[in-house]
């Protein structure tokens, strides 16, 4: 339904989106996952029409964007980051307007009040938006999305700046949205594509860095073949023992969590138990390990991991004759500074 080839954008010399390729399913919602500043925005506002690549394609239902802009634009409703309501107009006379501006064929009666049922937003019909709280005009700019009923539902962060209940509602829309329309869906929070997401696509510094289910992605990263350990002593002197420990495939330093010991993350070769060996290595050294348990990770965690680490431990090959020791101490390429600021910009209600 939605076709994404070798998608590149360029902002002057910065590189916002670098070569991403997906495709998305009809009826699947799609979650696009990345930190703040990774390039969702960039490749929604691209997806919709509203920004031109600087390279790559992207088909709407089989329509070139750029060559059948019209065709394809029928296929999508959009619902920006800040989403263009108008403030002094009532809720009815805004989706009036936009059913006009869409040139939309079905009954207006009928397809504006099933929209405003869908989203919940028949009570507050007659009322300015002006006046309304943050959920319903985010509802509001759900709504204008449906108009025209396009087949596929692009909302970018369509949680942010609400509050739990709010929050609740809005996945719960989205998700009886999906049973009708593809959906793709941004969002910076895990938990979110989580809870609404058949598949999740994570970008980071515009590149993408992993596609798969929630529950492969898990799969993928925690496995019986992971643990983490704590061990009393120094960080160099600990690693240089269990360097030395054959079927450990890489090692990762967690550094400090309990005063006195190191945490790492061992992984090792499928099927090889390394957990007799490390004991008798570590002992020997007279390193005590004060603790050592499979790991489970979150998908917070996965999310920091995939995020992270630039050596991309999870999606390349790694060399499994070699130790790799990776760094998961924060980048200097995560979360440019100016993101923070955009953030709490968008929670300003004069952006709506
Ligand atoms: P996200 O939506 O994932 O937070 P964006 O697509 O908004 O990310 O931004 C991706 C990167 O491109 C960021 O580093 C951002 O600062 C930069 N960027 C976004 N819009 C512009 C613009 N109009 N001009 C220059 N840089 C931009
Ligand atoms: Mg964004």
């Amino acid at each position: 339904m939605v076709e994404i080839k070798n998608l590149t954008k360029k902002y002057g010399t910065k590189l916002a989106v670098d070569n991403i390729s997906f495709t998305v399913k009809e009826g699947e919602i799609l979650g696009f996952l990345g930190p703040n500043g990774a390039g969702k925005s960039t490749t929604m506002n691209i997806l919709t029409g509203y920004l031109s690549a600087s390279s790559g394609e992207v088909s709407i239902g089989g329509f070139d964007i750029l060559d059948n802009p019209v065709e394809a634009k029928k296929k999508i409703g959009y619902l920006p980051e800040h989403p263009p309501l108008y403030m002094d107009m009532t809720v009815r006379e805004y989706l009036d307007f936009v059913y006009d501006l869409k040139k939309v064929e079905e009954d207006r009666e009928e397809h504006l009040s099933k929209i405003c049922d869908t989203v919940k937003i028949t009570d507050v019909k007659d009322r300015l938006i002006s006046n309304l709280s943050k959920g319903y005009k985010q509802r509001v700019g759900i709504a204008q999305a449906m108009v025209g009923n396009p087949e596929v539902l692009i909302l970018d962060e369509p949680t942010v700046g609400l509050d739990p209940k709010q929050i609740v509602e809005i996945r719960s829309v989205i998700k009886k949205l999906g049973r009708e329309h593809t959906v793709i869906l941004s969002s910076h929070i895990l938990q979110e594509v989580n809870a609404i997401c058949e598949r999740v696509i994570i970008i980071n510094g515009g590149k993408l860095v992993a596609s798969d289910t929630p529950e492969n992605l898990g799969k993928s990263i925690s496995n019986e073949n992971k643990f983490q350990l704590r061990v009393a002593g120094e960080e160099r002197e600990i690693l240089d023992i269990l360097d030395g420990v054959s079927g450990i495939k890489y090692v990762n330093s967690l550094g400090r969590k309990e005063s006195g010991s190191i945490d790492f993350v061992v992984e090792a070769e499928p099927d090889v138990d390394v957990r007799t060996p490390i004991f008798n290595a570590l002992a020997s050294a007279n390193l005590p390990i004060l603790s050592l348990q499979t790991l489970d990770l979150s998908l917070e965690e996965i999310f920091l991991e995939v995020t992270q680490s630039q050596a991309g431990t999870y999606i390349a090959d790694v060399d499994e004759e070699e130790i790799e020791i990776v760094n998961t101490e924060p980048d200097a390429t995560n979360n440019a500074p100016e993101e923070v600021v955009e953030e709490g910009a968008s929670e300003d209600e004069s952006n709506l």
